[in-house]
């Protein structure tokens, strides 16, 4: 049996199971991963022991008893009393009566669990306990859940209508503050899963999402005609999934070259006659660097010439070892011709989202991403966003990167009109007052004043960037001035080369740079001439781009022009690694080395009137310079730390007096010396640490 088959006979999440497995020895790592039934049976008596000490808490100290006058009837012997079917009730704190969680007219099993602070399987056994056989995601009806929720002293209340709700809609924080806060736990929600398609040109991408979305488009009530609106939703199983309709790595790392992350699952699509070509490389490199989930689907499997335990055997080579060879990536066969293996790769995906456990609000205002906008004949500026978290709702004031509008009309994908759309929904909105660019964020604020002023804000600023007060540090030199402190660095690259042969020499030869506090990070690396994608990656990663014994493209120059990357390019494999390796030195914060280059004694002092006092010294060993750091000392102790504000030989001022030589001296703000006190000069060096 699989692992997800077993979570849902058990009632319980994949993730928890897998945690439990481990703890009971069975080597699994995905939810796709098989079970023994030697391991079905200690997992499941690990699940029932639990159950039983929940519903069985230890016993409570037995409550302290008045003294009886008359004698107490003999206490009953104590029996082996079978489990009682509720815990008892949690002792409710009289004086601070607990907030009523607002739910609506149902409560999923998952969340009343975490409003009672108990595992789910607790509780699935308690609903057991009253016949009530109920998994992990199903909704419980408000009554049952809030007779539960009492017992524990935990007041559910149910959601009022939405006349009482419009009373007083609390004002929307604004747009800095949505982004820093933190939606309450109990308003996360499972959301569908993001998915992208990446591979090979002309493996499939575009003909699977195209068979993908006519199976499985979620119907739309008016018949609406489907809109390419950069992102749909599918509904599979009572579940969703939303794909991004602009397949391939240049759409999906030009996004996150812009800050948006919208991606929770990439899927690498491989053509089952072709196997892994170079741009399948580059996608798998590109997915990496985004830190996204990856699955693959192996395409094209009703060809004569499929070879899927090929695909397998090159996934394995790049790192990607498949499921069934031990490894941890998931491969689905799949036919956009036949539509055979999609609703696996469609469960498969599923599967994946829950063990990801993610999560979004669907309260407060709307915030996500600019898919692609346009201007469009008859409905003025439109943008095709998705949203990240809250609800986008007709009429709300958004903040779209330097631009803003009310909303006037959300369309679906379906080509419907809507009302709201929540997390990990795309929509086609209308109504910003100009096109903003794809990947820019939107945010609801509290009203239209405040959005018009937030977008002015950030014209604003965007023109005081133009004039060069901000830039990203992605050219070698920036690295070698970067010196803040943080522990571990890390240096990204992009490394092209003109063969194969080449590149693994110089990853050879960069890996043997040794550092302990550096770490060289390849995001790319790859055969061929530098590429628009290339930079792009490596202005979504912070990476600079190295280039050996190949050129850029013209479209990669201008694009390393507008992203600020640097790309270098080599001949000689020496100077790419000496230049890497001072970039790593550079990463480092420089230590601050103090010498000490000679010691005065204070012989006499002068007053000189207005400009204060001058210490008469003469050089007792070594030597002081104008630009030294001196130490005052008085009888062995410190008095004064600072520099020479003048140094003078007979009455002109003097750039170096060595050892048995008199001179002045003035220190900065300081102008008590004592005959007797003694000068010690010391320089400061800044030394580049060690790798
Ligand atoms: P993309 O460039 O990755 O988006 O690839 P496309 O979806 O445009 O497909 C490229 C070609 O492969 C088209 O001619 C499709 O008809 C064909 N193709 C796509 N999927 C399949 C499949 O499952 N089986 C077969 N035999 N051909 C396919």
């Amino acid at each position: 049996m699989r692992v997800h088959e077993l979570a849902k006979k058990l009632g319980t999440t994949n993730k928890d199971l897998l945690e439990r497995l481990r703890e009971v020895g069975a080597e699994v790592r995905t939810a796709s991963n098989s079970v023994t039934p030697e391991q079905e049976e200690k997992v499941r008596l690990l699940y029932e022991e639990e159950a039983r000490a929940a519903a069985n808490p230890p016993a409570a100290p037995p409550p302290p008893v008045a003294e009886p006058e008359t004698p107490a009837a003999p206490e009953p012997t104590p029996v082996e009393e079978p489990p009682p079917e509720e815990p008892p009730p949690a002792e409710p704190e009289p004086e601070t009566p607990a907030e009523p969680i607002i739910v609506k007219n149902f409560v999923i099993v998952k969340d009343l669990a975490e409003y009672l602070s108990i595992k789910p399987n607790q509780l699935i056994a308690q609903l057991m306990a009253r016949n009530i056989f109920a998994s992990i995601n199903e909704k419980l009806d408000f009554k049952i859940a809030k007779d539960i929720a009492d017992k524990y002293g935990v007041v559910l209340e149910q959601e009022k209508k939405a006349s009482e709700k419009k009373a007083a809609p609390p004002p929307p924080p604004p747009e800095e503050q949505v982004r820093a806060q933190d939606d309450a736990k109990e308003d996360l929600l499972p959301r569908p899963p993001v998915v992208t398609f990446l591979g090979h040109v002309d493996h499939g991408k575009t003909s699977l999402l195209d068979k993908i979305r006519h199976a499985h488009v979620v119907a739309s009530e008016h018949g609406g005609i489907t809109q390419h609106i950069g992102a749909y939703t599918v509904a599979y199983n009572d579940n969703k999934i939303t794909f991004i309709d602009t397949p391939g790595h240049a759409a999906f790392t030009a996004m996150r070259a812009r800050g948006a992350n919208l991606t929770d699952i990439a899927v690498i699509i491989i053509a089952a006659d072709d196997g892994i070509m170079p741009q399948t490389r580059e996608a798998i490199q590109h997915a990496r660097a985004a830190n996204v989930s990856i699955m693959v689907a192996v395409n094209k499997s009703d060809l004569p010439a499929a070879n899927v335990e090929r695909v397998k055997q090159q996934l394995q080579q790049e790192g990607l070892a498949p499921e069934d060879w031990g490894g941890q990536t998931i491969v689905c066969p799949v036919s956009a011709h036949t539509g055979d293996g999609i609703d696996h790769l469609l469960e498969m995906i599923l599967l994946q989202a829950e063990v990801m456990e993610l999560k979004a609000s669907g309260k407060g205002p709307a915030q996500g991403f600019v898919v692609e906008a346009r201007l469009e004949p008859g409905m003025g500026p439109t943008a095709n966003v998705l949203v990240k978290r809250g609800t986008l709702t007709v009429g709300d004031a958004i903040v779209c990167g330097p631009y803003w509008g009310r909303i006037k009309a959300l369309i679906s994908d379906t080509g419907t009109k809507v009302r709201t759309a929540g997390p990990s929904m795309a929509v086609k909105c209308l109504g910003l007052n100009n096109v903003p660019d794809a990947g820019a964020e939107f945010v609801a604020v509290a009203n239209d004043r405040e959005a018009r002023k937030i977008a002015e804000e950030r014209v604003d600023a965007k023109r005081t960037e133009k004039l060069g007060t901000t830039r990203r540090p992605t050219t070698l030199d920036d690295l070698l001035r970067q010196t803040d402190a943080t522990e571990k660095k890390e240096l990204n690259l992009v490394v092209k080369a003109d063969v194969q042969g080449s590149l693994e020499a110089i990853l050879h030869s960069l890996s043997e740079i040794k550092s302990e506090k550096v770490e060289l990070n390849f995001v790319l690396t790859g055969v061929g001439n530098i590429t628009e994608n290339d930079v792009v990656l490596a202005s979504a990663s912070n990476a600079i781009v190295l280039g050996f014994n190949v050129a850029s493209e013209g479209g990669a120059n201008k694009a390393a022009k507008r992203e600020e990357v640097e790309i270098r390019l080599y001949s000689i494999i020496y100077e790419m690694v000496d230049d890497i390796r001072q970039a790593m030195t550079g990463l480092l914060k420089p230590v601050a080395k103090e010498t000490v280059i000679g010691h005065a004694a204070v012989r006499q002092i002068f007053d000189i009137g207005k400009t204060g006092r001058i210490a008469g010294c003469m050089l007792s060993d070594g030597r002081v310079t104008a630009r030294s750091r001196a130490r005052l000392k008085r009888d062995g102790a410190v008095v004064y730390e600072g520099t020479i504000s003048s140094l003078k030989r007979f009455q002109n001022d003097a750039s170096e007096v060595r050892e048995g030589q008199e001179c002045g001296i003035r220190l900065d703000s300081h102008a008590d010396y004592q005959a007797g006190d003694e000068i010690e000069f010391y320089e400061v060096k800044q030394i580049a640490q060690e790798l």
